[in-house]
C-alpha cells in the first residue's frame, strides 16, 4: 500500500477497487473475446465518476489530479485493461492538451463530450512518421477563412468509437509557408472529410479499435486550431508535453495488468499443489515471486511520482516530463516480466485461453511502443538527465524540471 495517499484518495482507489472486481472483471473475458467496445463499462465509470475527473469544476469535472485518475486506472486495470485505457482517454492525452492550451469553446466542447462519455482521439503517428512524428506530412492549408486538411494517421486509438479527434498536422499559410505543427479539432460524422479507413487488428487490447484514418480535404475553421502558448513554431513540443499525461496514463495500465497477473499467480502458488506441497514453498517460486512484488512496488512508485508532479490539481498542468519517460519505459517492460512469470507459475493452465493471464500477456506486450517507445522514451531521459538537446529529440525536452 502505497502510505502518503489522503483518506480522500484511499477511498477514490477503494470505489475504483470495487467497480474493477465486480462488474468490470466479469467482462474482461468477453471484451477480448467479441473485440466489442465495453459501452456498457463507459456508462459504469461514467456513473461512479472516473471519466472527466481530471476536467475542471468550471467545465463540469470534478477538478482532481493525476494521482487520483491513476488510482482510478490501476483498479481498472487489474481486471480490464481495456477499461483502464479508457479512464487514461477521458482523464488525460487528448483532454488535457485542449484543457490546458484550448480556447473557452473548445474547452466547453471537449468537457461536454468527455463527461458525456466520449473517449477522444489523438492523431500523430502516420505510415511514414512513427518515432520521427515531427516528420509528419499530415498538413493543414489555410484558404481564406478556413483550414483544409488532408493526410493519413494510422494506429488511432478508438478510431471508429471516438467522435472528437485531436489531430496533428502541419500548418502552411496562404502562401504555402509552413508555420509549424498545430493540433485541430474534428468530430467524426459531423466534420466531413474524416474518413475511418480500417481497423487494424490487434495482439492484445482488443476492446478498442486501432485504426487508419484519411482527412480528404476536411474543412475546419481557424476555431478548431488548439493554439499551444508559444505558437505554431513550437506548437509540436508543448503540445507532446501534454502527452506527458498520456505517458503516465499508459504506464498505469501496464503497472495494472502487472498486478493483477501477479494477484492471481499468488493465489494459485497456494492452491496448486505438486509433490505433495503448495508450489509456493518451492524456492524456485517464491524467488520469483519476491521477484515480482519488487518489481511492481517500484513501479508503482515511479508512476504515482511522476502523476503527483503535476501538482494537485491537472488544471493547465503536465507531468514532468522525464518523470514520466522513466515510469513508462520501467512499467512497461516489468509489466512484460510480470504477466509472463505470472503464466509460468499457472503451467499449462497459463497457456489456456481461459485464464486471465493469458489475456494479460498479450494486453502487457503493447506499453513498451503505444505512446513513444522505450527506445525513444530512453532517448527522452537521456536528453533531461545530460541536459543536452539531442539530435533525435524535440525542443522542449530541456524544460526546467520540479525536484
Ligand atoms: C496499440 C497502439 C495504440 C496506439 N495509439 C496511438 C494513438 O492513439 N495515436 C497515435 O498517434 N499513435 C498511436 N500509436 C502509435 C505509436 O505511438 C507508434 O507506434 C510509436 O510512436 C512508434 O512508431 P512506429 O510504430 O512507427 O515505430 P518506428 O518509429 O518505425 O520504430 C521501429 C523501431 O525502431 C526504434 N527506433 C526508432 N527510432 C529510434 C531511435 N532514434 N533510437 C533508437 N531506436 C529507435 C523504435 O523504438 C522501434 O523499436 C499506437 C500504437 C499502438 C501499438
Amino acid at each position: 500500500m502505497h502510505t502518503s495517499l489522503t483518506p480522500e484518495q484511499e477511498r477514490l482507489r477503494d470505489r475504483a477497487r470495487e467497480l474493477a472486481s465486480g462488474e468490470v472483471a466479469a467482462r474482461a473475458a468477453e471484451v477480448d473475446r467479441t473485440e466489442e467496445y465495453p459501452w456498457d463499462n463507459v456508462d459504469r465509470l461514467k456513473d461512479a465518476g472516473f471519466i472527466g475527473m481530471t476536467i475542471p469544476k468550471a467545465y463540469g469535472g470534478q477538478g482532481l489530479g493525476y494521482l487520483e485518475a491513476v488510482l482510478a486506472i490501476e483498479e481498472m486495470s487489474k481486471a480490464c485493461s481495456v477499461t483502464g485505457r479508457i479512464v487514461v482517454e477521458t482523464n488525460m492525452g487528448a483532454i488535457s492538451a485542449v484543457m490546458a492550451y484550448g480556447s473557452e469553446e473548445q474547452k466547453r466542447l471537449a468537457a461536454g463530450m468527455v463527461l458525456e462519455g466520449d473517449k477522444p482521439a489523438i492523431c500523430i503517428t502516420e505510415p511514414e512518421a512513427g518515432s520521427s512524428a515531427g516528420e509528419m506530412t499530415t498538413r493543414a492549408d489555410r484558404r481564406g477563412n478556413r483550414y483544409v486538411i488532408n493526410g493519413k494517421k494510422h494506429w488511432i486509438t478508438g478510431g471508429g468509437v471516438s467522435r472528437l479527434h485531436l489531430i496533428f498536422a502541419k500548418v502552411y499559410d496562404e502562401n504555402g509557408v509552413e508555420e509549424g505543427i498545430g493540433g485541430f479539432l474534428a468530430i467524426r460524422d459531423e466534420t466531413e472529410g474524416l474518413r475511418i479507413v480500417k481497423r487494424e487488428p490487434t495482439m492484445g487490447l482488443r476492446g478498442i479499435p486501432e485504426a487508419e484514418i484519411a482527412f480528404e480535404e476536411m474543412e475546419v475553421p481557424p476555431s478548431a486550431l488548439v493554439m499551444p502558448p508559444r505558437g505554431l513554431k513550437k506548437g509540436f513540443a508543448d503540445l507532446m508535453n501534454a502527452y506527458n499525461s498520456q505517458r503516465v496514463g499508459a504506464a498505469t495500465v501496464a503497472l495494472g495488468i502487472a498486478e493483477g497477473a501477479y494477484n492471481l499467480a499468488l493465489d494459485w502458488s497456494e492452491k496448486r499443489e505438486q509433490f505433495g506441497r503448495p508450489i509456493n514453498e518451492f524456492q524456485g517460486l517464491q524467488w520469483k515471486l519476491a521477484d515480482m512484488s519488487i518489481q511492481i512496488a517500484a513501479a508503482q512508485a515511479l508512476v504515482y511520482k511522476a502523476a503527483a508532479s503535476a501538482g494537485p490539481t491537472a488544471d493547465g498542468r503536465f507531468p514532468d516530463m522525464v518523470m514520466a519517460a522513466q515510469a513508462k519505459v520501467f512499467t512497461s517492460e516489468m509489466a512484460i516480466r510480470v504477466t509472463n512469470d505470472a503464466l509460468q507459475i499457472f503451467g499449462a493452465r497459463g497457456y489456456s485461453r481461459n485464464n486471465p493471464v493469458e489475456r494479460m500477456v498479450r494486453d502487457a506486450r503493447m506499453f513498451t511502443i503505444g505512446g513513444g517507445t522505450a527506445e525513444i522514451l530512453r532517448t527522452v531521459v537521456a536528453s533531461g538527465i545530460l541536459g543536452k538537446k539531442l539530435p533525435q529529440t524535440r525542443d522542449g525536452y530541456l524544460k526546467p524540471r520540479p525536484g
